[in-house]
């Protein structure tokens, strides 16, 4: 079947029928597709940034599929509104719908296809074309064609509606000078050259790898981020289930609480846990470390201050506790907190409202406060650095949040989560721990408890070879710290429990001494805090105990000291 450019279209009114402008609905509809009344120099201006930021080639791919996907939508269309007729004048539903969307005008030159044959050649003649009319105005005149939406167009269509591959090449473009464009399709295996031009019609592009990649990073970053919550908050050992069980418990009530514990351990995270536990997790969570604000600014950063308070308050700003209204506020490091600022606390505590600063209008707030400290505050009371009528508001519930030492049968736990998270994020593929950086880790002592584990498992996944373990090496730089000797390879080449750290070399050890369990602990602490240099804290941290208790046992063993009857722990030593 031939057609030539005296080829007379269809009338067009069964199309044009399909054209609903609906300005009441901010709505255009060709039959049930949603169309779009665009400026052209928009667009121009959109495929302009597009090539200016991807690339011609990109751009051109990216510009081509877009056209394809309108074609394919309308060769739908085209069987819906002529697939009775005549194939010629069903297939000519492209063009006038081509014409009718204000694309180009388009003239058949030679049109033969057999649908069931699956033959198809194709030749029109294009004026008007937007696209070559906005990519001149942009670019000037090219050395390529440059209607790459409206060939996208041609050949969606036409493969749509013959149901095979059709590739439409523009021979001639007003782009390039020509005085008209010109197209040419037929089914892709009939071009020697195809490949050249397949490849704008392949989904496969970089950018589309790009955007899936994207997406991909969206979700595990979302991933991550609940991951990272929860990664403290992994274990199954009797110390940390404790703990955890006692923050579930408080969740369900309004109680103050106080969270103690070392430095690293993860305070925060049990307060946004137990916020996300209680029923005010639909509210703001405001953590304030109180070690971290400037003395002059503590009562404006946590009580809000109103314009003209003092020299520079040029506007009045709510403070955390206002903005924690309906929530949980956490206060780290409480301990730190001055003097003046405690008191205005104890009232908020008392009173349920506060006063911004430079302002008597008392305000009305409703949180739950949740406090934390590593330092031991019935001391610092003692010291006169903390009211005791503070002490006593905020001790009401306090929870002992164990250090890593108490729980080193988590440390597993916590290391794989940490890696799953930290090799994600920093792209890297690892196979997990070495046996032999599995024991270092289950030997070290952790002051700096979770979070010097976390530090460390992101050091080794950065230093790690990708596909291979991390080892020793990654997570302890400092050879001192790798406990090397506590890691033995026995005669059969497996990996030994080391002869200082382990039950049955110690206690083997404690009964071969003759010494008495408390002349073992008098030993212990002093050995502890000789090595910590007098430091209690740090000696009290080697032991794993806490500061309170190591004060305890001290007081214990000098009451000793003084009555030399005791011979608990006067025995000699060596
Ligand atoms: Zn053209």
């Amino acid at each position: 079947m031939n057609a030539t450019s005296s080829y007379a279209y269809p009338q067009n009114e069964d199309l044009r029928k399909l054209v609903h402008f609906s300005a009441k609905d901010g709505t255009i509809w060709l039959a049930e597709n949603r169309m779009l009344l665009l400026h052209v120099m928009a667009v121009a201006g959109l495929r302009k940034e597009l090539i200016n930021s991807v690339g011609l080639e990109h751009a051109r791919r990216i510009i081509t599929r877009m056209g394809f996907a309108s074609g394919t939508r309308d060769a739908e269309l085209a069987k819906k509104i002529r697939g009775q007729q005549n194939p010629i004048d069903a297939f000519m539903v492209g063009p006038q719908l081509h014409m009718l969307e204000g694309s180009v005008k388009v003239s058949p030159i030679k049109l033969d296809m057999d649908i069931a044959l699956g033959r198809f050649y194709g030749e029109f003649l294009w004026e008007n074309s937007w696209e070559s009319e906005a990519h001149t105005q942009e670019f000037g005149i090219q050395k390529d064609p440059v209607c790459w939406m409206l060939i996208g167009y041609a050949s969606g269509y036409t493969t749509a509606f013959m149901g095979k591959f059709v590739l439409f090449k523009e021979v001639e473009c007003t782009g390039c000078n020509d005085p008209h464009c010109r197209i040419v399709g037929k089914p892709v295996d009939e071009w020697s050259d195809a490949d050249q031009f397949t490849p704008y019609f392949e989904t496969d592009s970089i950018i589309s790898q790009l955007l899936e990649l994207r997406t991909q990073v969206d979700v595990l970053r979302s991933s991550i981020e609940d991951q990272y919550r929860l990664d403290n908050l992994i274990g199954e050992s009797p110390a940390f289930k404790r703990a955890y069980n006692l923050v579930s418990r408080a969740a369900a009530t309004n109680v103050t609480v106080l969270l103690t514990g070392e430095t690293g351990v993860g305070k925060e995270r049990f307060a946004h846990a137990l916020h996300d536990l209680s029923n005010r997790k639909e509210g703001p969570f405001v953590a304030v470390n109180c070690a971290a604000l400037p003395a002059d600014l503590v009562e404006s950063e946590l009580f809000g201050v109103e314009k003209g308070a003092f020299t520079g308050a040029h506007a009045s700003r709510a403070g955390k506790f206002e903005r924690a209204d309906g929530g949980t506020l956490f206060l780290d490091e409480i301990g730190e907190l001055p003097l003046p600022a405690q008191a205005k606390l104890l009232r908020v505590l008392q009173e349920g409202e506060l006063e911004r600063l430079g302002d008597d209008k008392p305000r009305k707030i409703n949180i739950r406060i949740v406090t934390a400290t590593n330092v031991d505050l019935e001391c610092a009371v003692k010291a006169g650095k903390f009211r005791s009528d503070l002490f006593y508001r905020l001790n009401v519930y306090p929870i002992a949040i164990p250090s890593l030492r108490e729980r080193k049968q988590d440390i597993p736990h916590l290391a794989n989560a940490m890696i799953k998270r930290f090799s994600t994020l920093h792209g890297k593929r690892v196979e997990g721990l070495s046996d032999k950086a599995q024991q270092a880790l289950r030997s070290y002592q952790w002051p700096g408890n979770v979070r010097e584990l976390e530090n460390m498992i992101e050091r080794g996944i950065i230093l790690a070879s990708n596909g291979s373990h991390i080892e020793v090496e990654d997570l302890f730089p400092n050879p001192e710290m790798r406990n090397d000797d506590q890691v033995a390879i026995d005669e059969s080449g497996n990996l030994e429990p080391s002869s200082g750290g382990e039950k049955a070399p110690v206690s083997e050890m404690f009964f071969s001494s003759n010494m008495s369990l408390d002349a073992i602990e008098t030993l212990l602490i002093e050995e502890a805090v000789l090595r910590a240099k007098g430091n209690y804290a740090g000696a009290a941290r080697l032991l794993g105990i806490t500061r309170p208790q190591l004060a305890y046992r001290l007081k214990k063993n000098r009451g000793g000291e003084d009555d030399k009857s005791q011979a608990a722990t006067g025995e000699p030593t060596t």
